[in-house]
């Protein structure tokens, strides 16, 4: 899958995209995206500019006239994009003709790419797992059945949001624990969770599973993905169904979809499960599949808090994490997914789960981070933090980066929080 779009010593007449943190040459994500007070279309980030995919089209500089729901649809359609797109922005003979077509991305609103048909959110972090089961069950941290099989449910695709949407806080019902009878208000226990959002591409038909050894074939690409939580409504409400108003009210997920083709000098095999643990059953177990299953792909949360903007004060590392700490890769969730002969759609959306690593500061939750409201965690501004509160900023960000390639990012994922309506 390496080819010459991935070439090290490729560099781009856009001269911003040289060296660029997120988008250089090497990356072209997909997203939909519209300039100041013109419609949404289909273009690619290119540096710190966008590039228009219809009107290179209606230019005669490529060759088909593309949907991002037929990019997702179509694997090859993607492929070919990213080849033509590559040869464009690289070869100085298409500035003059192409440059007309690039938008300042600062001056550009981004969308969605498509619309999310059905959206679910895994439980493979199994860092996450073991440390919030201890809060909860401290004798039983992981249920019996976390490494046979993988843990998820049905979220609500309608509240997905793009970065920079604002987060309202929520109202809910909870029972404090010493508390005789529940109560409904604004959240005092709202998080975060660092996660991955996988793009689903070709889907499959009802009653027809999709096979461990194709199942990336049915991955159009990955975002970052924040599964904004209230803890306190979550503790009180999901016994015995799961997750349901603590995490709809709103997930926030980066806008661009970074590739497979992208992401191809960033793969990793799955590490081998520790000493002890049960083999995965037939059906979620393919050796080439775990060869370059996993994602060389650095995670970090940023907090950036009302006092410390006030303060001139950058954002705060709160926490750093790799993709790689997933106990189930993204083929697998995928394949399980549709084990039943459940459909998956093009344009479905699936989180990992949150992606914490074994350290206490590479969580991916406050509710990790503050061990459950115990620690709070200390700001640059004097401030400290167990959850989230009003005028909070969370910002996720992604690198992959691997010797001999150049390092590609995801684009931000953020969110500020507003005070409850
Ligand atoms: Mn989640």
């Amino acid at each position: 899958m390496i080819d010459s779009t991935h070439d090290p010593k490729l560099t781009s007449w856009v001269l911003s995209a040289n060296g660029h943190t997120d988008f250089p040459i090497q990356n072209l994500p997909l997203g939909l995206f519209s300039p100041t007070d013109e419609a949404p279309r289909p273009g690619t980030a290119i540096g710190g500019q966008i590039v228009e995919w219809q009107a290179l089209v209606a230019a005669g500089l490529m060759q088909d006239s593309l949907t991002i729901e037929a990019v997702l649809a179509t694997p090859a359609l993607r492929k070919s994009l990213r080849r033509q797109l590559s040869k464009l922005l690289s070869d100085p003979q298409y500035r003059e003709a192409a440059e007309p077509y690039l938008h300042a991305a600062a001056d550009c609103t981004l969308h969605l790419p498509t619309r999310i048909g059905d959206y679910t959110d895994f439980y493979a972090g199994i860092h996450h797992a073991v440390t919030v089961g201890k809060l909860f069950r401290p004798d039983n941290p992981l249920l019996p059945n976390y490494k046979h099989v993988p843990i998820g449910y049905h979220g609500r695709a309608s509240s997905i949001r793009p970065s920079g949407e604002p987060v309202i806080r929520p109202k809910g019902q909870t029972k404090a624990p010493e508390a005789e009878t529940p109560s409904f208000g604004p959240s005092k226990r709202l998080d975060f969770e660092l996660e991955l959002g996988i793009w689903v591409g070709p889907g499959n038909d009802l009653g027809h599973p999709i096979d461990i050894a194709t199942a990336a074939d049915h991955i159009a690409g990955y975002c970052l993905l924040n599964d904004w939580s209230a803890r306190d409504f979550q503790a009180w409400e999901y016994q015995p169904l799961g997750p349901f108003l603590a995490k709809n009210f709103m997930t926030t997920i980066s806008p661009w979809i970074v590739t497979p083709e992208a992401l191809a000098p960033f793969r990793l095999a799955q590490a081998p499960r520790p000493e002890g643990d049960p083999s995965p059953l037939p059906y979620l177990w393919d050796e080439t599949a775990q060869a370059g299953g996993a994602l060389k792909l650095s995670l970090e949360v940023w907090i950036e808090t009302a006092d410390m903007r006030a303060q001139n004060l950058p954002p705060f590392t709160l926490s750093h994490s790799e993709a790689r700490h997933m106990y189930w890769t993204p083929a697998q969730l995928v394949t399980h997914h549709a084990s039943n002969g459940c459909n998956l759609q093009t344009g479905d959306l699936l989180g990992t789960g949150t992606i914490s690593g074994p350290t206490s500061d590479s969580a991916g939750s406050l509710l990790e981070l503050s061990e459950g409201g115990k620690k709070p965690v200390s700001l640059p501004s004097n401030e400290t933090r167990s959850f989230l509160e009003d005028g909070d900023a969370l910002i996720l960000s992604a690198r992959a980066e691997a010797d001999g390639y150049v390092s590609i990012g995801f684009g931000e994922c953020r969110g500020r929080i507003l005070p409850a309506a």
